[in-house]
């Protein structure tokens, strides 16, 4: 009971890391907020916990954030895990794919964290996790062009909110996941074979070696990262990148 009386919000719930988070949390006793812009996905989920209530959001829309945000006033955790992956390098990426990654994936944390932080600040002892990645600021990936300045921003915003409230109880942290298994990974892997004319399983070995591990990550591996810097057991740590790649960027 790691989060017993916490409640935690969590955006991009549905599928991958936001829903293995989801489970994680409700298992330490937390009341989890899972919001996704799957609501079909969403009510399966729900029934896995009588700690887990769902909400429909759209991360972009910064009139539901903020509607959401006066529907739950007393949060201690807010988790910021919405995110696309773009692929292709700078001369694939059009103008509008450009501003679409910043919308979903740091325009959303923007309105997210103004929405909440004054509630959070009330808590006496609050958490933003932000979802970053390996390939960011950290590691240069190829063909991850826009996706990489998105999440690089999503550091530099996790570092200025982490400054700023330091003295008033609320930490903020980045995660920065290598290749993880989820839906959305999945599909990258379908897509990049159709488009090289290579089988799937091709793809897919082509991601473990690049592994020094030799395998890709899974999300319950991330949600008990995130377990522990919602958690009072991170009391001590705010501003930090955790890296979790299985020693890719090492
Ligand atoms: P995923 O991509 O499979 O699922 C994403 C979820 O986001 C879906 O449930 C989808 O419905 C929801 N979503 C999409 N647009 C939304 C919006 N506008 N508002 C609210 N929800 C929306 O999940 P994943 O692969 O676990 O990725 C989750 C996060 O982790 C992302 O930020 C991603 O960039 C990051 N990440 C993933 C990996 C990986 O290898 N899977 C690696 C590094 C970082």
């Amino acid at each position: 009971m790691r989060l017993a009386n916490k409640t935690c919000i969590i955006t991009a719930a549905a599928q991958g890391i936001g829903r293995a988070t989801v489970l994680a949390f409700a298992q330490e006793g937390a009341h989890v907020i899972a919001t996704d812009i799957n609501l079909a996905a969403l009510k399966q989920l729900q029934q896995q916990s009588n700690r887990i209530e769902i909400e429909l959001l759209d991360v972009t829309q910064v009139e539901q954030v903020v509607d959401l945000a006066r529907h739950y006033p007393y949060t201690d955790v807010l988790f910021n895990c919405a995110g696309w992956v773009p692929t292709g390098n700078i001369l694939a990426c059009s103008q509008e794919q450009w501003h679409q990654a910043f919308k979903i994936n740091v325009d959303s944390m923007y309105y997210m964290i103004r929405a909440f932080l004054p509630q959070l600040l009330l808590r006496p002892s609050s958490s933003i996790i932000n979802m970053a990645s390996a390939a960011s600021s950290i590691k240069g990936v190829m063909d991850r062009f826009a996706y990489s300045a998105t999440k690089a921003a999503v550091l530099g915003m996790t570092k200025a909110i982490a400054a700023d409230y330091i003295t008033q109880g609320l930490r903020c942290n980045a995660i920065c996941p290598g290749t993880i298994d989820s839906p959305s990974l999945q599909q990258r892997i379908e897509h990049q074979a159709e488009r090289e004319h290579r089988s799937r399983e091709e793809v897919y070995q082509q991601f473990i070696s690049r592994q020094p591990m030799g395998r890709i990550g899974n999300a319950a591996e991330v949600a008990a990262l995130a377990v522990y810097l919602a958690s009072d057991e991170s009391a001590f740590t705010t501003g930090t990148f955790n890296h979790i790649d299985g020693g890719w960027t090492n």
